[in-house]
């Protein structure tokens, strides 16, 4: 859990100033995995890990931001943060206030300090919790207000055009309106949203093996690319087919023979998993947590097999999962290619689930993984004076 009164008083000490505080969490997704560029659905919840953004207006039309992930201060002048971002952390708040500005928000010369309890590239999405801790707390000294969903929305923008890093809106969507106990559908094509009800007996594990995804990079670009060649084959015959959103598994079978082998793979799994996405809302509403596992298992195996982005850690970190007492669900998450596996667990047995699967993963691969217990928490808001 994160300081509030430490980063508070950071703040205080480095700008003699009182700040106001905005929280914003990370995000792990339940289901749904690379389908909200297809224009589909995913299904995630906002974790109990988040970045604060203490902020307070200052005299001069500059813009200061600090972090204490990173003990250090930059700052511009209002008028020279450019479109692009230069490969720092500090890309992210300043590509919100470069988007704030290209939306003609004015805001002011301010002080920003920064602290977040989110694995940093874990793919829980600590890039979106800093961009909209960051948005609230400037559109607060602009003394603007906009829409949830519209700054998540900008926020996209500013990783998208600013960082430079290709993501979707589920990130973003889920750290502003996320919920309490509940998950998240998000129709990624209307931005149509309803939550669905975590059992309360139910916690979310979150296990890190510890691998790094390339995400920004070439696997995740070439996923991409070659879910836009299948796309562009079902348009041929299916004009209506704007995005995989569109299409269905009979699709798939009566065309997917003009598809290289690895490009119907692609399709076929975001074209299933959005079945299984939706699925997975209906089973949480009706607190079906047989269907819900049985989804997750699914996922887990189209992801691994039909989108190839899973790896030998986060496998084998799924496996023992299965095995343990209480899990009723587990499954790769996040971009692929190593990262986080995410677990629903009676919550009576997480903390042994917990440490019986870092032991097991560490004895079959030798990297001792990061376990993060978390329960759906509710998403981006204001920080009350008296939090602490
Ligand atoms: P993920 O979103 O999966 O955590 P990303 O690579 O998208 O991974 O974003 C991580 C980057 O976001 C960090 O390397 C850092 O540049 C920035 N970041 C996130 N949280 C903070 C923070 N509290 N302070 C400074 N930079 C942060
Ligand atoms: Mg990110």
């Amino acid at each position: 859990m994160l300081d509030v009164s430490g980063i508070r008083e950071l703040h205080r000490e480095k700008f003699g100033k009182e700040p106001i505080l905005f929280l914003a969490p990370g995000r792990v997704n339940l289901i749904g995995e690379h389908t909200d560029y297809a224009d589909g659905f995913v299904m995630p919840a906002a974790i109990d890990f988040a970045t604060i953004a203490a902020i307070s207006p200052c005299s001069d039309a500059s813009a200061t931001v600090c972090s204490k992930n990173f003990g250090e201060g930059i700052s511009h002048a209002l008028g020279e943060i450019g479109a692009h971002g230069s490969h720092h952390w500090s890309d992210y708040p300043f590509g919100v206030l470069a988007i704030l500005q290209q939306e003609g928000i004015a805001v002011p010369g301010f002080h920003l300090t920064l602290e977040g309890d989110v694995p940093l590239g874990a793919g829980l999405s600590s890039s979106a919790s800093i961009e909209v801790a960051s948005m609230l707390a400037m559109l607060h000294v602009a003394d603007a207000s906009l829409p949830l969903p519209k700054i998540a929305l900008l926020c996209q923008r500013a990783e998208n055009d600013y960082v430079g890093a290709p993501c979707g809106i589920m990130d973003q969507f889920v750290s502003c309106c996320g919920a309490a106990d509940h998950a998240l559908l998000l129709d990624c094509r209307s931005l149509d949203y309803r939550l669905a009800p975590i059992p309360k007996h139910l916690s979310l594990v979150i296990c890190n093996t510890m691998v790094k995804h390339s995400h920004a990079g070439g696997e995740y670009g070439s996923r991409r690319a070659e879910v836009e060649e299948g796309t562009a084959i079902l348009q041929r015959h299916r004009p209506e087919v704007r995005l995989l959103r569109d299409a269905t598994v009979e699709d798939l079978k009566r065309w997917g023979h003009e598809m290289p082998p690895n490009v119907l793979k692609r399709c076929r799994h975001i074209v299933t998993e959005n079945v299984r996405t939706v699925a997975a809302a209906d089973a949480l509403e009706a607190n079906d947590l047989n269907t819900l596992g049985r989804l997750m298992a699914e996922a887990h195996v189209s992801y691994r097999d039909d989108f190839e982005a899973s790896c030998p850690e986060a496998d084998i970190m799924v496996e023992l999962a299965n095995k343990l007492e209480g899990c009723v669900g587990a499954r790769l998450t996040g971009g692929g290619f190593g990262g986080c596996t995410v677990n629903l667990v009676e919550s009576v047995h997480a903390k042994q689930f917990a440490s019986k699967i870092s032991a097991a993963y560490e004895a079959r691969t030798g990297i001792h993984p990061e376990i993060y217990q978390s329960h759906a928490s509710a998403g981006a808001h204001k920080l009350e004076q008296d939090a602490s």
